[in-house]
């Protein structure tokens, strides 16, 4: 009885071989991950603090592995930065004397509060911002009241300068530049860092338009894929407007083939049965390396995960962070599994997997080649990411050569069950793709 199952295993095997090569070869498909590795990893920072740049870029560019960075514009010099747009502040603050905040007036007061000169007043805005995004509405509208009371009262003063300002850093765009023609996706977090979800639309707007217009500006339009709206918001009215101007947003994005797994959640990776499950981890600085290490593990243990990282402070600087020293051991770490992770930016990936959902192909054999069409659907001038093809080949094919228009393509030639195969990566492009046994 032992033996029984392997027999017919094997005889299903060779039999399986003998069909396939009738009937797959010629066929081609798109790796799930580019160049065929097991799972997706990105390296993420919000704020644009100093040392992320100084410190934890220069560990990266050693081991040939490029970040996203989240970046404040208000904060660098030259670009346009935070301002409160509407009636006279003057007005609003009087104006609270004899009206209550509630659902009518709450978003230009939680709007206004924030630029009217101090950090004290600068901290209704973001306290008020997330009771309301915990679902106390009441308690944001009252904490607003608290806040408009010292204002007028003198408590608090008003006055032109904006604490935002004061966050400068010596982070230049000729900086970001140079970082972003070294592969480095630098992308938006706004112009000022605020709670978007307590913004009416006019200052929601601006914080998310203008700080598009000065990546655009000073980095080009390619830097402009991604964004992050701070606090990792998923506010609904929130991602409603900054969908329509990003292409993609890390808070959430909208595919139905992607299961989202954010920082705070405790669903397990393996959990879900959708085709790709991003996988958001914040290694704040109580995290243990082991623990760290561990999300890459899982990565490598299952072939549909997308571990995004989402660092903060670095040596010192910024929110919750972690020491260069940390950094280097876990980046090291993760470059020891490059053979089965593939680590890209926020934006090459999502363009990947969008791209990989959104191509038709086309492909068969025909005597001593196999032809390959693809059709994408989406912009190639945005959707720009070569995508990996498998291609699997009659069985007795010992060489090919690869061509895509004049361009020769250099690929891999392997075995599986199904039969001999190449990858190769090509440009999405609807150019025919003929591959020739030599
Ligand atoms: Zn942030």
């Amino acid at each position: 009885m032992r033996f029984f199952p392997l027999i017919i295993t094997g005889f299903l095997f060779l039999t399986g071989c003998t069909q396939q090569d009738l009937s797959e070869a010629g066929h081609t498909g798109i790796a799930r991950w580019k160049d065929n590795k097991r799972a997706a990893i990105s390296i993420t920072y919000d704020d644009g603090t100093i040392h992320q740049f100084t410190v934890a870029r220069p560990i990266m560019d050693s081991l040939g592995f490029k970040g996203t960075f989240y970046i404040i514009t208000g904060k660098i010099r030259g670009s346009a930065q935070g301002k409160f747009i509407g009636r006279p502040v003057k007005d609003i603050i009087a104006e609270t004397a004899d009206a209550q905040t509630n659902a009518d007036n709450f978003f230009e007061r939680a709007s206004a509060i924030g630029f009217t000169g101090s950090g004290e007043a600068l901290a209704y805005h973001t306290n008020a911002g997330a009771l309301y995004e915990s679902g106390k509405i009441e308690e944001a509208y009252q904490l607003i009241d608290e806040g408009y009371l010292k204002l007028r009262s003198g408590e608090i003063p008003v006055s032109e300068h904006n604490p935002q300002y004061a966050r400068t850093d010596s982070t230049t765009w000729e900086d970001y530049r140079s970082y972003a023609a070294d592969g480095h996706e630098i992308a938006s977090h706004t112009v000022t860092h605020p709670r978007l979800a307590v913004l009416d639309e006019v200052n929601m707007l601006y914080e998310l338009e203008q700080s598009k217009a000065d990546i655009a500006k000073f980095l080009g339009p390619a830097s402009t894929f991604s964004a992050e709206c701070p606090y990792g918001t998923e506010d609904e009215r929130v991602m409603e407007y900054a969908h329509q101007i990003y292409p993609a947003l890390r808070n959430r994005m909208p595919e139905p083939w992607l299961e989202e797994i954010n920082r705070s959640s405790s669903m397990q990776p393996g959990a879900s049965d959708r085709e790709y499950v991003q996988w958001q981890r914040g290694p704040l600085t109580n995290i243990q390396m082991q623990t760290m290490k561990s999300w890459i593990d899982t990565c490598v243990s299952r072939d549909n995960l997308w571990l995004v990282l989402v660092f903060h402070g670095v040596d010192g600087i910024g929110w919750e962070p972690r020491t260069g020293e940390e950094l280097r051991e876990y980046f090291t770490y993760i470059k020891t599994k490059e053979e089965d992770v593939w680590v890209a930016t926020f934006a090459e990936v999502t363009k990947y997997l969008r791209e990989r959902k959104n191509t038709e192909i086309n492909s068969e054999l025909m005597g001593d080649r196999v032809r390959v069409v693809l059709t994408p659907k989406l912009d190639t001038s945005v959707y720009n990411i070569p995508l990996t093809l498998k291609t699997y080949l009659p069985g007795d094919w010992k060489k090919v050569s690869i061509r895509q228009a004049e361009h020769l393509i250099s690929y891999k030639m392997n075995k599986d069950e199904t039969g001999l195969y190449i990858l190769y990566n090509v440009h999405p492009s609807s150019q025919e793709i003929y591959i020739e046994s030599i």
